[in-house]
């Protein structure tokens, strides 16, 4: 609608004008042939075959992988190595196989198998009621150990610097460590015979890792990769416990007590801690002088909903009605998230005012929580008239 009268009568509707349609060009879909089907094993033990393709070009970057998810969609899409498939990026970013060209099917392909038993470890693979995903539940899988490291030292979690993957890959195969613990007991002698270890990084290394031994609780709990203990739960538990030792001897009954802590994350800690291998991974962690308290600020001084984007990448789009883009930037960061500029798929959350446009749009495709202005007020502090 091109009259500047009609565009105002017409007006918006809580996310799109009512007087204009975007047409979008359909993702690009280019052939290719599937080459084989690696597995990746997570750091949670489930199991993720991936497609490794013949190079190809895709709006406008070289596609060699794309995830295959699971087994069920390997059987569902009916995807044979060897077969000619048609691949686009999902939201023009991730790679994904669309179909099989059944016409260039001959009789070579086979339909493929998830195997029995884990590629790395070679245990049984489980499937766990209501689950798609096949697992690995061996808890010593060198695969899971090596995701669990790189988890452990990642930004949220230890923020270890100077570990990039190559490095830990060979901590493992050199046998300098097998589980967590062995990092703070790492020497430089045997650390620069690795490669690409000069004398500099093992000793930026050594002390990266000396310092994280003074990381407040919550980096450790979130580190140790606890299933559905995310960042902001850890946190929420490291201010209630305060200690690893009072911690690891809730009850729970206690630890439903605490605010966002539901009933499935409550028996995974409890069965946790009751591992008798977790025992002696803290005791060996103990042992390496790695803090196991709380150094944040006290519980008192926080309201619960203070912690409602910890850690968390915030994008702030359109116009706002009621606030001012600083004080909503302002607000957002109060409540522990960081306020970024584009959408990507490490956005946790957007807050959308009216006409948010194409980062709304995108937002909604990768499936990211949106926030209205509304709620976001919601969370504006009561004291000091600031409430409009
Ligand atoms: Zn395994």
């Amino acid at each position: 609608m091109d009259s500047l009268e009609q565009q105002r009568a017409l007006g918006f509707t809580a996310k799109s004008p009512r007087w204009s349609i975007a047409y979008k060009f359909p993702a690009e879909e280019v052939a290719t042939k599937l080459l084989g089907i690696e597995l990746g094993i997570g750091r949670t033990g489930v199991v993720t075959p991936t497609a490794i393709l013949e190079p190809v070009r895709v709006a406008g970057t070289t596609v060699g992988r794309a995830s295959l998810h699971n087994e069920d969609l390997i059987r569902d899409r009916d995807i044979r190595i060897g077969d000619t498939v048609l691949i686009k990026k999902a939201g023009d970013i991730i790679p994904e196989v669309i179909r099989v060209v059944e016409e260039d099917r001959t009789e070579e392909q086979v339909p493929y198998h998830m195997p029995t038993h884990c590629p790395t470890c070679e245990s049984e693979l489980v499937r766990l009621e209501g689950e798609v995903a096949l697992r690995c539940i061996n808890p010593k899988c060198p695969a899971q150990l090596k995701e669990g490291l790189i988890h452990f030292v990642s930004r949220n979690a230890m923020n270890i610097d100077g570990l990039g993957e190559k490095v830990v890959v060979q901590l493992f195969e050199q046998k300098l460590i097998t589980d967590v613990a062995d990092l703070f007991f790492l020497s430089g002698e045997k650390l620069v015979e690795l490669e690409r270890m000069g004398e500099k990084s093992v000793q930026n290394l050594l002390a990266s890792i000396d310092k994280s031994r003074e990381n407040s609780l919550e980096k450790l709990l979130f580190g140790l990769g606890i299933r559905h203990v995310g960042a902001k739960a850890a946190k929420v538990l490291a201010q209630y416990f305060e200690t690893m030792d009072a911690l690891r001897i809730a009850e729970k009954e206690a630890l439903i007590e605490v605010p966002d802590i539901g009933e499935k994350m409550a028996d995974s800690i409890v069965a946790y801690f009751e591992n008798e291998e977790v025992h002696d991974l803290l005791a060996k962690l103990e042992k390496a002088e790695v803090n196991m308290i709380y150094t944040g600020p006290k519980l008192e001084l926080m309201p619960e909903e203070a912690l409602v984007f910890a850690n968390q990448k915030v994008v702030l789009t359109g116009k706002l009605e009621h606030l001012k883009r600083e004080e909503a930037k302002a607000l957002i960061e109060s409540l522990g998230g960081n306020v970024t500029g584009s959408v990507s798929k490490n956005t946790d959350v957007v807050v959308a005012g009216s006409e948010a446009g194409s980062k709304l749009a995108k937002a909604e495709e990768l499936g990211i929580a949106i926030w209205s202005e509304q709620k976001l007020m919601e969370y504006l502090p009561d004291e000091g008239g600031q409430n409009k």
